[in-house]
This record gives C-alpha cells, sequence and structure tokens, in this order.
C-alpha cells in the first residue's frame, strides 16, 4: 500500500469506532484542484462537509478524517438507499480533470479521472475494503446513496475509466487500470461526434498528420491534445494554452509568483480559452465560441466591439477595451480568437495599468499578485475576500505545476527560460521578415521564413514584437536571423 499523507482535521466529524464501517462511498470532488489542497480546505474551517480521504490526479493520497470518526460526505433530506449513511461508511474523494473547465458544471459530461487516480483509489479502497472487511458489493457510489451526480465520470461513464471499471479493479484480478481499452488518439471534430470520426491512432506525430482544419486529437480520456484551426493563427488545445501562457508570461520577465497570479485570474475569466465567449451571450447570441469567433473574422457579426459581451482570455467586455483587442487582431492579420495575439495584447494593455505592472514585478507570492490583478487590472463586480482565496487558489495551482515546490521567483524564472530553448514554432503567414538583429531596428536580411515549422534557440525582448524575437536554428552560428514571435505559434 503506498503512502498515506495525514492532515486530520479538527471539523465536521462524528466520534465512532471502526466497527461502525461496513461500506466505502466513492465520490469525486466536483472542481480541478489536487488532494493535497482539497485536504487543507477541509481540515482548515468549518466547512459542513468532509470526507475520510483524498485522491490526487498524480495518485497521492491524503487523509483528512481517522477511519473511525464519522465524516460528512453523503448525508441528504433522502435516501435511494436503505442502509448507507454517513454513520457506517468510509467516503472517498478523487480528484477530477475537466476537459472544457470554462464550465465545471455538476451535469458535464467532460469531466474525467487520471489512470493514476483511479490505480491509487483502487489500492486505497482494496486496502481498507480487507481492513475493515467490506465486501465488494459495499463499495457503492454517492449517487447508489442519493441519486447525486457523483463521482460525475462514474455516473455518466463515457470516458476510459467506468464505474464497472473499478468494480473490476477492486473485486480481484490483476487488470491496472486503464488497460481494458487501448490507448488511442483519436481525430474528431468533437469528443462526442464518434462517428464522424477521421481516424484512431497509437502515435501522437500520426494523428496530429492526419488532423485537418476544424478537427482535434484527443487522447484515450477525451482529452483534447492538439487542434487544427482553419485561418492564420494556429490554436492551441485548451491544456496546451497553460503552458503557452506560462512561458510568454515569464519570457516577458515576471517572477514565478506574478506569471500564476495572473494565470489563475485569467483562468477565473476564461477558463484560458482565448476564444472563450460569456456563457450567457452564447446563450442570447445562439452562438458557440467557435462560431462567434469566425464571425467575427470573416465580419458577418458586426457588433463585437459594442455588445458588451465578454470575450477571450481576459473577458475584455467595455467597448473602448473591446475595440483596442480588436484594432490589435487586425493589425497582426489574426483571429480575434488567437492565443498569441491575445496574449500580446494582453501584455500592451497592462503596460496601462502602472500599479497592476509594478506589483507584479515586486510579487513576493502568489496570492499579492492574484490580488493586484484582481484588484487593479479585472475589477470584477465581486471582489470579496472568497474570490480573492479562489482566484489566489488557481494560481497556486499554476505555480506548483511550473514553479515547483520551494521554488523562489528569480531562481525560477532563470530556470524556466532557459528551459524554454531550443522550441518549435509554426509560421502559417508566407511574408515573415527576417532580421538581423532582434528588434524592428535591426536590418531587414531580406528574406522569409514561409510558412512552416521551425526551431528557435534563442529569445530576446526587443522593438516592435510584444511576444519578444526569436533566431531562428538556421542562424544560430552568427545569430544573424531573427523572427518576430508574434507571428509564431509555438508548438
Ligand atoms: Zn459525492
Amino acid at each position: 500500500m503506498r503512502n498515506i499523507n495525514r492532515l486530520i482535521s479538527g471539523y465536521n466529524f462524528n466520534p465512532g469506532s471502526v466497527s461502525r464501517i461496513k461500506y466505502i462511498v466513492i465520490h469525486y470532488v466536483g472542481g480541478l484542484s489536487g488532494a493535497q489542497a482539497n485536504c487543507k480546505y477541509f481540515a482548515g474551517g468549518n466547512r459542513n462537509a468532509s470526507a475520510h480521504y483524498f485522491v490526487d490526479h498524480n495518485g497521492e493520497i491524503w487523509q483528512c478524517v481517522e477511519d473511525a470518526n464519522i465524516a460528512w460526505h453523503c448525508g441528504a433530506k433522502s435516501y435511494k438507499h436503505g442502509e448507507c449513511r454517513n454513520a457506517n461508511s468510509i467516503g472517498i474523494e478523487l480528484c477530477v480533470k475537466k476537459r472544457n473547465t470554462a464550465s465545471q458544471g455538476a451535469t458535464d459530461k467532460d469531466w474525467y479521472f487520471e489512470d493514476a487516480t483511479v490505480e491509487a483509489a483502487a489500492e486505497l479502497t482494496r486496502y481498507l475494503m480487507d481492513k475493515y472487511g467490506v465486501p465488494a458489493d459495499h463499495v457503492i457510489r454517492h449517487y447508489d446513496v442519493t441519486g447525486k451526480i457523483c463521482p460525475n465520470p462514474y455516473v455518466y461513464n463515457t470516458t476510459v475509466h467506468t464505474w464497472d471499471e473499478f468494480k473490476r479493479l477492486i473485486s480481484g484480478g490483476a487488470a491496472s487500470a486503464g488497460s481494458a481499452e487501448k490507448k488511442l488518439y483519436r481525430v474528431r471534430k468533437r469528443w462526442e461526434d464518434a462517428a464522424g470520426q477521421l481516424g484512431a491512432f497509437e502515435s501522437l506525430e500520426n494523428a496530429k498528420k492526419a488532423c485537418i482544419a476544424g478537427y482535434n486529437v484527443y487522447d484515450w480520456n477525451g482529452k483534447a491534445v492538439y487542434s487544427a484551426f482553419a485561418g492564420n493563427e494556429q490554436q492551441t488545445a485548451a491544456g496546451g494554452a497553460e503552458s503557452v501562457i506560462w512561458a510568454f508570461l515569464t519570457g516577458k520577465g515576471l517572477n514565478a509568483y506574478a506569471a500564476a497570479g495572473l494565470m489563475g485570474n485569467l483562468f477565473a475569466e476564461s477558463g484560458l480559452k482565448a476564444d472563450n465567449l460569456q456563457n450567457s451571450f452564447n446563450t442570447r447570441l445562439e452562438m458557440t465560441d467557435a462560431e462567434y469567433t469566425a464571425a467575427v473574422d470573416s465580419g458577418s457579426y458586426t457588433n463585437f466591439v459594442r455588445d458588451s459581451a465578454g470575450y477571450g482570455l481576459a473577458q475584455w467586455t467595455y467597448y473602448s477595451r473591446k475595440q483596442a483587442l480588436y484594432d490589435y487582431a487586425k493589425a497582426a492579420g489574426a483571429s480575434i480568437g488567437g492565443l498569441n495575439m491575445q496574449l500580446a495584447f494582453l501584455w500592451q494593455e497592462l503596460q496601462g495599468y502602472k500599479g497592476v505592472i509594478s506589483a507584479l514585478m515586486a510579487a513576493t507570492s502568489v496570492r499579492a499578485a492574484s490580488d493586484a490583478v484582481l484588484t487593479g487590472y479585472e475589477k470584477p463586480a465581486d471582489q470579496s475576500e472568497a474570490v480573492k482565496q479562489r482566484r489566489a487558489a488557481y494560481g497556486q495551482e499554476y505555480y506548483d505545476r511550473y514553479a515547483g515546490a520551494g521554488a523562489g521567483g528569480n531562481t525560477e524564472q532563470g530556470k524556466t527560460e532557459a528551459a524554454q530553448v531550443p522550441f518549435k514554432v509554426k509560421v502559417d503567414i508566407t511574408d515573415l521578415r527576417i532580421r538581423t538583429g532582434a528588434g524592428t531596428d535591426f536590418e531587414k536580411t531580406g528574406k522569409y521564413t514561409g510558412v512552416g515549422v521551425f526551431t528557435i534557440v534563442e529569445v530576446k525582448a526587443g522593438e516592435g514584437s510584444a511576444a519578444g524575437w526569436g533566431l531562428l536554428k538556421a542562424y544560430e552560428e552568427n545569430k544573424d536571423g531573427w523572427v518576430s514571435l508574434d507571428y509564431c505559434t509555438r508548438l
């Protein structure tokens, strides 16, 4: 049995003894944060709920309530199940991921479990079954107790990890999680559109080759890992946007706290989706994010500036800001939903918020950076302590993921930058100039990259490019071939 981390809560349980344990109830956390963060949250005060265990995306296990004591995980006004209650059960919460994080609805069909989470949860469940003599048919879902859609992926069973699989895993046999189904990359328009699938591939590279404009490559969990969009800017699937944004912000000189704090706010605004249209306008305008974006790009929708709809990474809403975004996109020849264009625009716009920029540059914590962005730049109607905490918590996840535990601001930034090159970029325009130095103040070589994929071996800030200048590998020796990264998409 793997290690069980303990952070035992002083709140939200009733005393009991292990002889009470007759059932094990499986849940999902219904949000994107990890096991330790959940455990900390529930141990941190009266939350009117609790669970015994949290299983992380990476398989780490955190315990919050002692097995003997009664946690508050499946209580309800009325029950489907005749016998299982908080008083005679142990509750295990599984951390969960989502394909489209812009909405986190309880009945959304795109929540999914990582392999590591399922493996660890099955291991923990078997361990507890053995320890307390709980038979497999007494391992049930929250759904079976009260009818709540929990754990969502095990109620809808649309991903590779199904409730049947989990029951197999805990009922003996050596099958490991995920082995029941072959791990293939599938090329589809939407994951739900299995009938329109262009192909399924064992190799991601081959799947990418088969992926044409308008289609995505999905992994076996149904998570989009690559997207091919029509138009002149290659877009990145939501999962990939995260690392692009991190690299952009740290490349601008923000330390890890500042980059994470800013990203947490962008996540709260848009789920890091550059083509995100404010949800209420999806309904009002009867357009998906992609349809709205395409209509603005093509000019068939003319009310972008004045429609008061939040749009893009920062959910730009006010007409003057949307006008500026629109003008910036047109000048760049980019889609209004282009990630790189929006990042460059965001960065330019932020320069007008001197207080926010100086707070970011001086940030010594994610919270400080996040608060500065929330109160000085995003300025939503609700700037309560709860909102501040939530946004900072989103930011902390990026910090943990990209800066790692114990990494300080400046040292980490150096590390990030060092790790950035070389990287590949895709150029979709035919006339991207190559200059002899990093900036429009350097001479043109008279050459163009043409459309294709190129390797960048060094990045420098310079005149005339918000995203910086990249040194092409072919010019590495004399360092005399630079292109504006505003017009490149990092792969
Ligand atoms: Zn539940």
